[in-house]
């Protein structure tokens, strides 16, 4: 067995296998014969050569056809096939080409071209087979690394799931506890309370229920937007109406409170998205603005765009991060509890609440909803906070165009 490379030779004629064996034995390959197409065509197939040189005129199948044959086996497709034509055959060298031949030489064999093409095909064909060899490998390393990617995805999209449920069940167990508590002692005692007592029983159970429904609408909301359901319907809208209608609503529980709002929404702010989500988010952020403010405080709400060529406002949390392109930005800022730096990378995860056992009602869902559906609309969302001064929580939304 040599190593330079196997040739197979492919002539009907004796005389012309037995001068081209003369050429090339001398120089280290492994040599084959055919003496017509169809044996041409089994033995490739066979040894798999690393060049061909196939006879043009051969009685039967002639040197094209085999070519194109060779073409058209899948482990040929791309085997160096040298033509070996008459002199001068222009006609001959132009069907071979069309046959998918690589390189011709022509009869009488020129000893040194002969050698020199061979070598050069052979040669050629190394690189070409090496290069597919490390394709091959570096896509079965892709491939490897992208399902052990998908499998660390599944993996980790379980566990959040396992985590929810399990966080869920304990947040819904909470409030319904304590009902199940007033409630069974408001039946044992009942004839032992006074009005005002069992009024206030019946008060904390209302509450509780309250809490308990406000629960359920979240933890159904992340569920749905986990399971991609919540993928609402599309539109061109202006967010300035959805957010001046939003505060309408909220006004009332801002003045119970007390508070002054403030408002510098200017339309229009086209975004596209679904009305009824971006009305969530607007209401989550003014909610918990109005809630987490002690009485009298100051909450504004403001929008602007943007623009590409417009520089990052420090006032505007976020601002200075956003990719290219024109966004609508919002703004709530209030001037009330604040959140401590520590707590402020934790306050979009589900569940989380700053104070968990705080008088304040909540689930501490709102946040991680609205950041969900805000990227939900290729969105992006910002906090900045400063204990005992205030809190500002910033959307951005790329601008819709008309
Ligand atoms: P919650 O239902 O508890 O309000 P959120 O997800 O809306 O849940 O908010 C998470 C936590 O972030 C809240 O419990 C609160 O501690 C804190 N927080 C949110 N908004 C503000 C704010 N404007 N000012 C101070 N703290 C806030």
């Amino acid at each position: 067995m040599n190593t330079n490379g196997t040739v197979l030779i492919v002539d009907d004629e004796p005389v012309g296998r037995k001068t081209l064996k003369a050429l090339l034995f001398t120089e280290g390959y492994d040599l084959a014969f055919a003496a017509n197409g169809p044996e041409a065509l089994a033995l490739a197939a066979e040894l798999n050569p690393d060049v061909i040189l196939l006879d043009v005129m051969m009685p039967g199948m002639d040197g094209f056809e085999v070519c194109r044959r060779l073409r058209a086996m899948p482990d040929q497709a791309e085997v160096p096939i040298i033509m070996v034509t008459a002199l001068d055959d222009r006609a001959a060298r132009l069907e071979a080409i069309e046959a998918g031949a690589d390189d011709f030489i022509t009869k009488p064999f020129d000893r040194v071209e002969l050698r020199a093409r061979v070598q050069a095909v052979i040669r050629l064909n190394r690189y070409r087979k090496l290069l597919q060899e490390r394709t091959r490998r570096r896509e079965a390393e892709e491939e490897a690394r992208r399902q052990e990617n998908e499998l660390l995805l599944l993996q980790e999209v379980k566990r959040l799931q396992d985590e929810f449920i399990s966080n869920a069940s304990h947040e819904l167990r909470t409030p319904l506890a304590t009902i199940t508590l007033i409630s069974g002692n408001l039946d044992a005692l009942y004839d032992k309370l006074d009005d005002d007592r069992r009024h206030k029983m019946i008060q904390d159970i209302r509450k509780q229920a309250r809490a308990l429904n406000q629960l359920i609408d979240g933890v159904l909301d992340i569920s749905r937007l986990d399971q991609g359901r919540i993928s609402g319907e599309r539109h061109s809208l202006d967010l300035a109406g959805l957010v001046l209608e939003e505060i309408e609503r909220q006004r009332p529980l801002a003045e119970e409170k007390s508070h002054r709002l403030m408002v510098a929404v200017n339309g229009p702010l086209p975004v596209w998205g679904d009305a009824g989500q971006l009305r969530q988010i607007v209401r989550n952020l003014l909610n918990n603005a109005i809630k987490y403010t002690p009485a009298e405080g100051r909450i504004s709400c403001q929008s602007r765009i943007f623009a590409d060529n417009l520089a990052a406002d420090p006032t505007w949390p976020g601002s200075d991060q956003l990719p290219e392109g024109s966004w609508v930005g919002l703004r709530v800022v209030d001037n009330g509890v604040g959140i401590a730096p520590e707590q402020l990378t934790r306050l979009f995860e589900r569940f989380y609440r700053v104070q968990p056992q705080s008088v304040i009602p909540g689930t501490g869902l709102g946040l991680a909803i609205a950041k969900e559906l805000t990227e939900l609309h290729r969105g992006r969302i910002a906090v900045v906070s400063q204990p005992g001064s205030g809190t500002t929580f910033a959307i951005y939304l790329p601008v819709a165009d008309a």
